[in-house]
């Protein structure tokens, strides 16, 4: 019997040198991932609930107290049916759409989620697992990453402040990339949709999306933070929130702070 003041060093080495399950694995990285994000933003201790500004980035390092910011909102479920302007006659005309191969395989047509009146609209790749099985864009582990930098990050309601949508809108099959022939059957309803909601500002997330939206391959890594122009509007280019989970560095999460930074500036915000 060890006296209750003594630590088991055996017990405690094991736990070190034991390999981790993959579930632990994952656990230690969202962690991982968590410290540095505090730390990212000059928190020296964990605080119980946060709220982080990029616009006051500094002011908050400072802060000793972070403010107290309401618990997380689901993403709300509007049906298809239910959305209504111009957006809603985008949805119409897509249909229960058959025009690429993409369709056999889908559970759902994720058309997109957020204002139709937004100001500023997120691009990504495409339906995933999860937003195929719930019918909305990023609602998995890449989708809470882009509601932390929207929410957390750039101090945006991600319902309120943006619209979310993809380059198709069904899940291409073991998440591989869309191919040439989807996005081309996708893309003009891409375009309508741009066009309905009239934004500011459009950010492309990741390759695929900039490569979609500029016509041509896009070295993401060199071109990330650049303006473009789409169709008349506003595009910036930046990571993929999934690659950002896959490779957590300083140095790219600082990329995207810096591309979120410019975003709100053409915002006026
Ligand atoms: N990745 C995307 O590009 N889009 C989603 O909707 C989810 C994950």
């Amino acid at each position: 019997m060890h006296p209750p003041y003594c630590f088991d060093w055996g017990h405690l080495l094991s736990f070190f040198v034991m390999k981790p399950t993959s579930r632990q694995s994952e656990l230690l990285q969202e962690l991982k991932n968590y410290l540095l994000f505090l730390k990212d933003y000059g928190y020296t201790e964990i605080p119980q609930q946060i709220e982080l500004n990029m616009a006051s980035s500094k002011k908050s390092a400072k802060a000793a107290k972070p403010n107290i910011q309401a618990p997380e909102k689901p993403i709300i479920a509007v049906p298809a049916q239910n959305i209504g302007g111009l957006l809603g006659k985008v949805r119409e005309e897509l249909g229960d759409c058959t025009r690429c191969k993409l369709s056999a395989g889908r559970n759902s047509i994720v058309f997109g989620s957020g204002n139709p009146n937004a100001d500023l609209v997120f691009v990504g790749e495409g339906p995933g697992k999860d937003e195929d099985e719930q019918g909305f864009p990023f609602v998995g582990r890449a989708g809470k990453k882009l509601t932390e930098i929207i929410e957390k990050g750039m101090n945006l309601n991600r319902d309120r402040d943006t619209y979310i949508c993809n380059i198709v809108k069904c899940r291409p099959p073991g998440n591989r990339d869309p191919e040439k022939d989807e996005i081309e059957s996708c893309k003009p309803f891409l375009l309508k949709q741009l066009q309905a909601i009239q934004p500011k500002v459009i950010v492309a997330l990741g390759k695929p999306a900039a490569s979609t939206l500029l016509g041509r391959t896009v070295p993401i890594t060199k071109e990330r933070g650049t303006w473009h122009e789409f169709e008349g509007f506003k595009l910036m280019l930046t990571f993929h929130p999934a690659y950002l989970l896959r490779s957590y560095t300083l140095e790219n999460r600082k990329a995207m702070h810096d591309d979120m930074k410019k975003v709100l500036k053409a915002l006026g915000k």
